[in-house]
């Protein structure tokens, strides 16, 4: 913070208090993770003073020799971490890499069949909110009452409406995603299948999920998620699509890349490819059930009754308590999650009855399943003792014993 201290001391404080609150909080947001400092430090470069316009070596500008041997890594890591035959690292985010597959397979008025926001699907896949739902006819599925998607009800809806494009993968869902079934389900009426693994996609690099490859016909991810990588966004397909792909992106929806962040994605796909990184993976899912164990023994509900991932939705139904208060509440002890539906929620998205937990940060900082058991139990205590201020500050205390047992960085 040297240089942005003595330029503006106003902004450097901030980011001062903002890792301080990183550093004494535990962070359960499912979608977050800590990336490294080499990612980081990928990611605040004099690439970000480059323009590149187009593809590697088919650039619109000059003086792209250095950034168009960074892309070329970048593109060739992913290749070899999910083995896949194309890949596209220009995308700014993850609805950005959604938005170029839309724009790349669909018409106008289309019909996609996809996944619910109240029940676990993503905004991009056709939120009336989003674009994607503005511009095309959406069909969506949802989960039954143990979280599960229902496989024979997608099939059903597929055959009656006939999507051009099926979307599986999501923000939310604690159950492996079954994507041959989803591949069967579609080419039983001519459709694309898109998988976003934006959620999973460290699980599927680390060997813990399932793969896509060879049942989706496009693939995206987010970076900055289970991944661990800087924001940011990933398309994969196979080289039927590539050329079609790419355009999407540039200039489809895109200008120029952001080459600072390409770096710190190539950085972060290597350590991906890394053999720890397996281990990484296998710990976030040992943590997960650790925690859903761990919250069940204590009288908490989980919906689907555990987690096959990362991921699981705490059910307050039978507590009376709200998702958004139970969140405000974790806050206030130093635990970060986000209010969620859970199926059938009577609540409003903006109150909810659930609230969404994970492990991908918790992991990264070196939690194991003794410290997931305490986190159990300290959540399930603040439920019951809600405005008992000296037993908050007491779970507060527990808190921060475990975030000092582990550092966000550990030099
Ligand atoms: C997080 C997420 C995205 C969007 O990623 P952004 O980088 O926030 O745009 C897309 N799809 C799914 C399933 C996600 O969980």
């Amino acid at each position: 913070m040297n240089y942005i201290n003595k330029t503006d001391n106003e902004v450097a404080q901030i980011i001062e208090e903002e890792l301080k609150r990183q550093e004494n909080t535990i962070e359960l947001i499912a979608s977050e993770n800590i990336a490294s400092k080499a990612v980081m430090e990928a990611a605040g470069t004099v690439l970000t003073n480059k323009y590149a316009e187009g593809k590697p070596y088919k650039r619109f500008y000059n003086g792209c020799d250095f950034v168009d041997k960074i892309e070329t890594i970048a593109v060739e890591r992913v290749k070899q971490l999910f083995g896949v035959e194309h890949a596209n690292v220009q995308p700014h985010s993850g609805a950005q890499a959604n938005m170029a597959v839309f724009f790349y397979a669909l018409k106008h008025g289309d019909t996609v069949l996809s996944m619910d926001l109240s029940n676990g699907g993503h905004l991009s896949h056709g939120s009336p909110v989003n674009f994607s739902g503005m511009y095309f006819n959406i069909v969506s599925y949802g989960v039954n009452e143990y979280g599960e998607i229902d496989y024979d009800n997608v099939e059903k809806l597929a055959i009656e409406n006939k999507p051009k494009m099926i979307i599986c993968g999501a923000s939310n869902y604690s159950k492996i995603i079954d994507f041959k079934r989803f591949k069967e389900i579609a080419d039983k009426v001519g459709a694309y299948l898109m998988a976003d693994i934006a959620h999973i996609a460290g699980l599927v690099a680390g060997g813990v999920h399932p793969s896509p490859v060879g049942y989706a016909d496009f693939i995206t991810t987010t970076t900055h998620k289970s991944l661990r990588g800087p924001r940011g966004g990933i398309i994969m397909c196979s080289n039927e699509h590539a050329a079609g792909i790419d355009k999407a992106v540039f200039p489809g929806i895109q200008g120029g890349p952001l080459e600072h962040i390409i770096a710190a994605k190539a950085v972060a796909l290597k350590e991906a490819l890394q053999p720890d990184f397996k281990d990484y993976a296998k710990q976030i899912v040992k943590n997960a059930k650790a925690l859903a164990q761990s919250l069940m023994e204590e009288n908490i509900d989980i919906v689907g009754n555990g987690t096959e991932n990362h991921v699981m939705t705490i059910d307050l139904r039978k507590t009376g308590k709200t998702g958004k208060d139970t969140a405000n509440l974790l806050e206030k002890i130093g635990i970060t999650a986000n209010k969620n539906t859970v199926p059938n929620d009577p609540l409003s998205p903006f109150v909810t009855s659930g609230v969404r937990i994970g492990t991908p940060a918790v992991t990264t900082r070196g939690f194991k399943e003794d410290d997931m058991i305490e986190i159990g139990k300290i959540i399930a205590s603040a439920i019951t003792v809600w405005d008992n201020e000296d037993a908050l500050k007491n779970l507060r205390e527990r808190t921060q014993k475990l975030c000092n047992k582990y550092p966000l960085y550990k030099d």
